[in-house]
């Protein structure tokens, strides 16, 4: 193994691999180090979902389309499983439904193949959903799942092969003093230095940390037992917690009564940050989530009643073959009010890349596109 490098990047979650991918098609040399006996962090903690229907017009939706046309163009040849599942939002409420309507309006949706459903309509997309209870949804057919789990090693054994990026697992950077950086496994050099931490940026520089406002925010999540197989979620489901929480619902008409109608009805999801997302994963199991808290973790005896709120809220809208949770964990991620993603430079030639908007696999790619176009 060399010891110097166009470009090293600490980290191979998303942000970091992302980065490795776009500087080696520019003809970087680059050297990737991971603390992990592989990525450990966000990256596969989450849903996979590539939100592009949750994001507002401008930089948001720009990401979020240049990201999916990446994943695209790699994931064939990384062995990769990219699954157009599509995304349902559902409306038990004329106040969600109202918000459904007018969001066919936006930017956002002029741009994407969307269609309003009605409960027949519904039922078609996914068999699971109560359609006595739901008034009617919105489907967005090419919505995307990334199979999380797996993407991460599949993305790094493959720019391993195909691009001769060098990778070094289980091995922390303890230092960074530019151009040099320190492992536990020797010094290595580099003109310009990336490190996509996640939220661990502290440990190298507490400065930054500490003056950048970030905050850690924590996760709760589920994963049920793999349903029969005969029984199919289809696609992603989300219900009216969300389109109060993503950006690209913000100024439809009804937003306003909307949360009124949601704060009267589910005062304590809203208190837990919970918007509920279920999806299918490839062994058949659904993964539901999810909660935020930020600062501190939600106490081990409250986790039980968030995850408790968000099985309800879901059950109030779907019902699944085999109920029994197999998993549960807390993800987390940094956190910072109205910011996408923070970049900082603690060090010439070093950056400090860091989603904070909790959209990491339906931004990283193009995010780290623009920081590779800035250092070179
Ligand atoms: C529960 C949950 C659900 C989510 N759902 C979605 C979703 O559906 N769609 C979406 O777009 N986004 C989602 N996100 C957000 C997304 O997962 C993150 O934005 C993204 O994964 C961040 O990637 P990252 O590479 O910056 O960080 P991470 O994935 O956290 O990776 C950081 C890596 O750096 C390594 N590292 C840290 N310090 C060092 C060191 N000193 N030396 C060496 N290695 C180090 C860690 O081991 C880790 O592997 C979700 C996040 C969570 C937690």
């Amino acid at each position: 193994m060399n010891s110097r490098y166009d470009l090293i990047v600490v980290g191979a979650g998303m942000l970091g691999l992302a980065h490795a991918y776009h500087a080696a098609k520019r003809g970087l040399s680059v050297l990737v180090v991971e603390g992990g006996n592989r990525a450990c962090g966000a990256s596969v903690q989450n849903f996979g979902m590539l939100a592009k229907i949750a994001q507002a017009p401008g930089t948001g939706l720009d990401r979020a389309v240049r990201t999916e046309e990446c994943w695209h163009d790699l994931a064939a040849e990384a062995g990769i499983e990219l699954n157009s599942c599509g995304c349902l939002f559902v409306a038990t409420a004329d106040e969600e439904m109202d918000v459904l309507r007018a969001f066919m309006e936006t930017e956002t949706a002029l741009n994407q193949d969307l269609r309003l459903l009605d409960p027949g309509g519904l039922m078609a997309c996914a068999p699971a959903v109560h359609t006595d209870t739901l008034i009617g949804g919105l489907w967005s057919p090419a919505a995307v799942k990334v199979d999380q789990r797996s993407a991460m090693e599949k993305l790094a054994a493959w720019l391993s092969r195909q691009h001769r990026i060098a990778f070094l697992f289980s091995t922390r950077v303890q230092a960074i003093d530019a151009p040099n950086v320190e492992t536990a496994r020797g010094g290595f050099h580099a003109d310009r230095i990336v490190v996509c931490a996640g939220d661990d940026f502290e440990t190298l520089f507490p400065e930054a940390f500490a003056n950048s406002g970030v905050r850690r925010c924590h996760l709760r999540m589920l994963r049920t037992v793999p349903q029969p197989q005969d029984w199919h979620l289809g696609p992603f489901v989300l219900g009216g917690l969300s389109m109060a929480r993503y950006h690209s619902f913000q100024q439809c008409a009804g937003i306003d009564e909307l949360k009124q109608y949601l704060a009267d009805r589910y005062p304590a999801c809203l208190e837990h940050g919970i918007h509920v997302i279920a999806c299918q994963e490839i062994d058949g199991s659904v993964t539901i989530g999810d909660s935020h808290h930020h600062g501190e973790p939600v106490s081990s005896e409250q986790s039980d009643t968030v995850d408790q709120l968000i099985l309800d809220y879901l059950a109030e809208r779907l019902t699944l073959a085999d109920a029994r949770i197999a998993e549960r964990w807390t993800g987390h991620y940094a956190s910072l009010a109205d910011t996408d993603c923070l970049i900082l430079e603690p060090q010439a030639g070093v950056r400090l890349v860091t989603m904070t908007n909790g959209q990491g696999m339906t931004h990283g790619f193009a995010v780290a596109e623009e920081t590779i176009e800035l250092l070179l």
